[in-house]
């Protein structure tokens, strides 16, 4: 075990109070292992690898859905996919979205229902994805009957905002309501190249509409192995834009559905983020057409599908098969 890494642990942990988590920065991925051999053999236990640190937690953990802050547990976020269809087909696509996908779309009914059921599991916040969801031309009816029941977020590609879509977008409730839009880099070369030409520039142009009509807006890039300097200059963009610290994602792409590189998931490894397509309900909505994420075909009741998640999730942890790591996709 490296000496370094081993002062580090003790420093750290050492440093913490029993029951919380602190962050140790590692020297490359190989030290993962060599934290939790470590950890393990001092009665601490390692909570999460994130994208460069690991998180360890001071002491056992009786349950380990306890050791997570109450936004990562499962079954706080409902992530639903209202279609599949997309006007884009990026070629990291995580579900392979495209104009010619199956649309598999979630009729208003069918999601007033699935909101009902949310609200009897206790979900604490919506996440609504697609494909792209404002391919729907009654997307609003949708966003109503969601945003009068919890906090909303719209995964977005924001090209969609002309015509009755703008009108039906301008009358929307801006209360509870937030649109997350994508954007990958700082200029339109890498942006267009995984998404196609023209799209940064209109991307940018929903930006400016979803500010100019008074939404909240966050903004998301995935990052590919050629995003070389593009965090760093994305950050001054974001600095640019004024927005906060929250209003800010930037992940690395999953090797899921087009992606042929990028972070390997599975249902050992991954916190869940509960999530529900017209096909059922699946371990977390970057993997929703991985036939090994899915865990029910159908997604009532929801509240025994949630706890069916929560169990599988603490046997993993348990079992310790695989360091747990979190995959932000808001
Ligand atoms: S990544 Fe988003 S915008 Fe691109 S094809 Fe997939 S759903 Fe559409």
């Amino acid at each position: 075990m490296s000496f370094d890494l081993t002062v580090r642990l003790i420093e750290a942990v050492g440093a913490t109070a029993a029951g919380t988590t602190v962050m140790v920065p590692l020297d490359g991925p190989d030290e993962v292992r060599t934290a939790a051999s470590w950890a393990d053999a001092t009665g601490n236990t390692v909570l999460m690898v994130h994208p460069d640190p690991v998180e360890i937690y001071r002491g056992r953990i009786a349950d380990p859905i306890d050791a997570l802050s109450p936004e990562r547990r499962p079954g706080h976020r409902l992530w639903i996919y209202t279609n599949f269809h997309c006007n884009l087909a990026c070629d990291y696509c995580c579900v392979e979205s495209s104009p010619t996908a199956r649309r598999r779309i979630i009729e208003i009914d069918e999601f007033a229902a699935i909101i009902g059921e949310a609200i009897a599991a206790d979900v604490a916040e919506l996440y609504l994805t697609g494909g792209e969801p404002f391919m729907l031309i009654d997307l609003d009816e949708r966003l109503r009957v969601a945003t009068a029941a919890r906090p909303t977020t719209v995964l977005t590609n924001a090209m969609q905002w002309h015509g009755e879509r703008r009108r039906r977008l301008d009358a929307l409730p801006r209360d509870n309501l937030t649109f997350q839009i994508s954007l990958d880099s700082a200029t339109a070369d890498l942006h267009d190249r995984h998404r196609g030409a023209g799209s940064f520039a209109k991307a940018i142009e929903g930006i400016g509409v979803a500010t100019e009509l008074g939404f909240r807006i966050r903004v998301a890039a995935t990052l590919g192995p050629d995003a070389g300097t593009t965090e760093q200059e994305l950050e001054r963009f974001f600095d640019d834009l004024a927005l906060e610290p929250d209003q800010r994602v930037i992940r690395r792409v999953a090797r899921q559905g087009s992606a042929n590189a990028g972070l390997a998931v599975s249902r050992a490894s991954l916190i869940p983020e509960v999530c529900v397509t017209a096909d059922g309900v699946w371990w977390h909505p970057v993997a929703a057409i991985d036939p090994t994420m899915k865990v029910v075909d159908n997604w009532a009741p929801l509240r025994t599908t949630i706890d069916t998640i929560r169990d599988e999730y603490r046997t993993h942890r348990i079992a310790n098969d695989v360091l747990a790591s979190s995959f932000p996709c808001a």
